[in-house]
């Protein structure tokens, strides 16, 4: 799966990192970490309803994203998607396309 090829033009460009993400997380280093709080995505789901890159950024994050709210997503939503379509979950820097980009 490639990267998307963000441009600056996507509507998060220049938002708080944390309304995409938990605060508080419990079970760190255990390989089942998962947020202590629920936490309200609306600004971040309003965010990324317009944005030029929904569909790459979703498409990159069902398959490489655990954390976070992703093209329009949460990661609770993701882990779902992937079970139900039968998705493997593939660390980003074990794609050879995205360490390719990264090398650069
Ligand atoms: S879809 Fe959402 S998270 Fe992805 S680039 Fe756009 S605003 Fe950012």
């Amino acid at each position: 799966m490639k990267y998307p090829e963000f441009d600056g033009t996507q509507n998060c460009v220049n938002a708080d990192v944390e309304i995409f993400f938990y605060e508080d997380w419990e079970g760190e280093g255990t390989g089942a970490r998962r947020p202590k709080n629920k936490k309200d995505f609306t600004a971040a789901k309003i965010m990324c309803s317009t944005c030029p890159f929904l569909e790459p950024c979703f498409l990159w994050a069902l398959h490489h994203e655990r954390y976070g709210f992703w093209g329009g997503t949460t990661e609770e939503e993701r882990a779902k998607m992937r079970t139900v379509k039968g998705i493997e979950y593939v660390n980003p820097l074990k794609d050879s396309l995205y360490v390719k980009r990264k090398n650069r």
